[in-house]
């Protein structure tokens, strides 16, 4: 692709982009009267104009039915999980059962940990990468020293093993992950990763880290907030013992969404599982029968505690009804182009600006649509600079400026305007260095 850093040439591709019916369908927070330019969809993912309908629709319900709505609403609530299983297992590349939507995405890694982090005195070893967010080491961590038990069969101390990047490197090169977790085979109980990582947005060779980790005996679970609707994945097919993901970030499903859950086909039938348990991962057939024991339900569903949060659970039936008519296939083929022309235009705004600041892309190759910038100076002042100029992206301390065009409901234009008002505020918060 032959990119050009200019207007016409951005609204040609945006002209020719198959899906750019899809930003339309979109509500965009305003400055000045326009659009803002929203890169903050790796964080809260716009709203979707059908999430109001589709919310109403069940309190229009619940005000007509009540308790009946359970049964008798336009989707009755007793099985509204099963609206989200298809397009929910088609971006997650899961077979219908080895999926389900609930809770939110902390809760589920603890209880799917309860089942999948099975350590003993010898195997007890985690294995995660280095500067993860901070909700997933506190997980890891309190649930080696839960299972570590006042007994102390293991020094919950140690169990957990970070991969570092190579020195004066971002980045965790896939051989070296591999390397780490052929080292530690004989202590391993669990890899657990993120997909993609939330702060340098990289994205993880799911498929071989889940091959070495199994070579070495261990379980391998994989942290999808930043991946589910952002990358493709083939949790099946690469093995995956078990995956969570939330729905507020690319999924569109509006703030502290219901998240969602994979277990892999393999341990769909096994009752032999530790798992925290409640009535709704009972087999639905006789759940209202108040069984005194519980038989889970086959696959992901046997994982769920509670009934659906049916407000919820609309919103983020509202954007899976998009992602499943845009496809992600489409959606991913775009991200590759917008994302690339991001970083063509970041490049030329360097090549530009050389003798005033530098933006250095600390995001590999591999990756999905977020690029994570080190702005070497003045990096707060530039991005109060274009944030008060229309430009929404988050800001990490101490240097990085994150930005996602979503290839859903971001253009090439967003793109395009984004260079400009980078490049000018290089130049405004910038003093001439020799
Ligand atoms: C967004 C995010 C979370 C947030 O967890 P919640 O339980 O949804 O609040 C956790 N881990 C990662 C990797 C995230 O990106």
């Amino acid at each position: 692709m032959q990119y050009q850093f200019n207007e016409d040439f951005a609204l040609k591709m945006d002209q020719e982009d198959i899906l750019k019916d899809f930003r339309n369908e979109f509500l965009f927070p305003q400055h000045q009267g326009k659009n803002t330019i929203y890169f903050c969809g790796n964080s809260l993912g716009l709203q979707p104009k059908i999430s109001r309908k589709y919310i109403l629709e069940e309190l229009d319900d619940w005000n007509e039915f009540g308790v009946e709505g359970h049964m008798h609403a336009r989707h009755p609530w007793f099985p509204y999980h099963e609206f989200l299983r298809t397009s929910t297992a088609a971006i997650t590349g899961a077979l219908a059962h080895e999926v389900v939507v609930m809770n939110s995405l902390t809760t589920n890694l603890h209880l799917l940990m309860v089942s999948f982090y099975r350590p003993d005195a010898k195997r007890y070893k985690i294995i995660f990468e280095k500067g993860p967010f901070s909700s997933d080491r506190y997980a890891l961590a309190s649930q080696a020293a839960f299972h570590a038990g006042s007994s102390k069969l293991f020094d919950p101390s140690k169990a957990l093993i970070e991969l570092e990047p190579r020195p004066g490197e971002n980045f965790h090169r896939t051989e070296d992950i591999l390397a780490t977790i052929q080292e530690h085979r004989d202590e391993l109980a669990l890899v657990m990763i993120g997909g993609v990582n939330y702060y340098t947005g990289q994205l993880f060779d799911m498929k071989a880290i889940t091959e070495a980790g199994h070579a070495a005996g261990a379980m391998v679970g994989f942290d999808l907030a930043h991946a589910t609707g952002n990358v493709e994945l083939k949790l099946h097919d690469w093995g995956v013992d078990f995956a969570a993901w939330c729905s507020y970030k690319y999924l569109n499903a509006g703030p502290g969404a219901v998240g969602g859950v994979f277990v892999h086909d393999k341990h769909a039938n096994n009752e032999s599982l530790p798992r925290f348990s409640g009535w709704w991962g009972n087999d639905p057939d006789t759940r209202f029968t108040m069984p005194e024991k519980f038989i889970p339900r086959k696959g992901a569903d046997g994982w769920q505690l509670s009934n659906a949060p049916v407000f919820s659970m609309a919103a983020l039936r509202a954007s899976m009804d998009l992602f499943e008519k845009a496809g992600m296939d489409k959606l991913i083929s775009k991200s590759k182009n917008l994302t690339g022309y991001l970083e063509y235009v970041i490049h030329q705004i360097n090549e530009k600006c050389k003798d005033l600041n530098a933006i250095k892309i600390i995001t590999p190759a591999d990756r999905g649509c977020q690029l994570s910038l080190v702005i070497e100076k003045n990096g707060k002042e530039l991005h109060q600079y274009i944030s008060n100029h229309g430009v929404i992206s988050d800001w990490r301390h101490p240097d990085v400026i994150r930005v996602a065009p979503v290839p859903m409901y971001n253009s090439f234009e967003d793109v395009y305007r984004f260079g400009v008002l980078l490049e000018q505020a290089i130049k405004e918060t910038t003093t001439q260095v020799k």
